[in-house]
């Protein structure tokens, strides 16, 4: 089975807040990490896809006070933390002169998700987000993606 990349969200997916930056949902966690194939012991390679990372300063504020602690809570190693910043450039909506960030969030984030996934050229990811519905969007060419809610799982 070919098992998805991982998109974690942050705040009410693993963390309760960002302030507190509690671990929250483990077993609901490795039970979707199941689900999409992996094993019960396994590391996951997660990257971090969250509206809490605005820029590089948030970066070193996750990295300092939370990213090793939840690494060795859920038994992931966290590849890649993606910034709003970055994740709107890279998806093309960035630029938008008329939208400032809050009204771009708007947009959603499964439809930034998958602006994002499309332009990065990404085809096979799952991206697990409280926010998010639980969707699923194939095509021919092998793209595969999902969204899955942890509190809808
Ligand atoms: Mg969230």
């Amino acid at each position: 089975m070919n098992r998805p990349t991982i998109f974690l969200d942050l705040e009410q997916t693993i963390i309760d807040d960002w302030f507190s930056g509690n671990g929250i949902n483990h077993g609901i966690i490795r039970g979707i990490f199941d689900t999409l194939g992996f094993e019960k012991n396994e590391v996951v390679d997660v990257e971090i896809f969250s509206w809490a990372i605005e820029n590089m300063d948030d970066v070193e504020h996750f990295v300092f006070f939370m990213a090793n602690r939840l690494e060795f809570e859920f038994n992931i190693r966290i590849v890649r933390i993606h910034t709003v910043q970055d994740v709107l450039r890279e998806a093309g909506l960035f630029m938008n002169r008329f939208l400032d960030l809050d009204d771009q969030l708007l947009l959603g984030k499964e439809r930034i998700f998958l602006e994002f996934c499309r332009a990065t050229q990404r085809r096979d990811i799952a991206l697990i987000d409280d926010v998010a519905s639980n969707l699923t969007l194939t095509n021919e060419a092998g793209f595969s993606f999902r969204t899955i809610n942890p509190l809808k799982f």
